[in-house]
């Protein structure tokens, strides 16, 4: 499962609705929502 950091709950949460999109400078993240209180959830990922 892929899992997030939400800032709101201060705990790592499994994202809900994640997808992989790539940001404005060019990195690559998963975005999802927070299954506990729905705040959006970005992961970075690292280079493949
Ligand atoms: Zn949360």
């Amino acid at each position: 499962m892929t899992e997030g950091f939400c800032m709101k709950c201060r705990r790592k949460v499994e994202m809900a609705d994640a997808r992989e999109e790539t940001l404005k400078n060019k990195r690559r993240a998963l975005v999802g929502r927070c299954p506990a209180c729905g705040t959006k959830v970005v992961k970075i990922l690292k280079k493949a």
